[in-house]
């Protein structure tokens, strides 16, 4: 703790909006200040519409889950893409988060189906192969008849490592492996990635 972040129950309005500032400033790019603002805002609001707020995080949290073939995230058993009959069934695009299918989706030029790992290989963060979703997918490739496997991982020194060993994990496997080209700058993530460069990235996807 900072020294200029005061302590919930000290804070002088009392200590549930203390403990309000302490949970805006847990999300991502929410510092001290902004949290106090959006409290504020809270506050100001009528009860109704605060409470519409919290339900929303009640109801994400309890209908939302992992798609159970691709682990995108879903509010049924499988997700939108895979139920999809339309998408090609014998393609999957392996990517570290669902908010790439997203960022790829918005590209519009993938038909085909994806695997989410859930993270990357992150050793100083403690994070190993068996924490990824990698079983599921080498039982995909051998199960459903998968004749690409299009490694979309960031362009990252773990994201490289990651999409490194998934190569050789599938390297037996009658499945042909390609990649993103690097139209995607090295370094970035795919996620903050424009539209049109998530486009030609996987347009011209090279043999890994
Ligand atoms: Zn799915």
């Amino acid at each position: 703790m900072s020294p200029r972040e005061t302590n919930a129950s000290e804070h002088p309005y009392g200590p549930a909006v203390g403990n309000l500032i302490d949970q805006f400033a847990t999300l991502p790019g929410i510092g001290r200040k902004s949290a106090e603002r959006l409290t504020h805002h809270i506050l100001s609001c009528s009860e109704s519409e605060a409470l519409q707020f919290a339900d929303a995080i009640r109801e994400v949290k309890k209908s939302v889950r992992f798609c159970s073939v691709c682990f995108n995230l879903t509010e049924c058993e499988v997700c939108a893409i895979c139920a999809d009959p339309r998408r090609d069934r014998d393609v999957v695009c392996v990517v570290e988060q669902p908010r790439d299918v997203t960022a790829l989706e918005a590209a519009g030029v993938y038909r085909g189906l994806y695997h989410v790992l859930q993270g990357r290989i992150s050793p100083l963060e403690g994070v190993g192969p068996e924490n990824l979703t990698l079983d599921a997918l080498v039982r995909r490739v051998r199960q459903d008849e998968i004749s690409e496997i299009v490694m979309a991982t960031n362009p990252t020194l773990e994201g490289d490592g990651t999409a490194l060993f998934i190569s050789n994990l599938l390297e037996n496997e009658p499945v042909e492996i390609t990649r993103l080209a690097r139209g995607l700058a090295s370094g970035s993530v795919l996620e903050f990635a424009n539209k049109e460069m998530l486009a030609d990235a996987m347009r011209g996807r090279q043999k890994f």
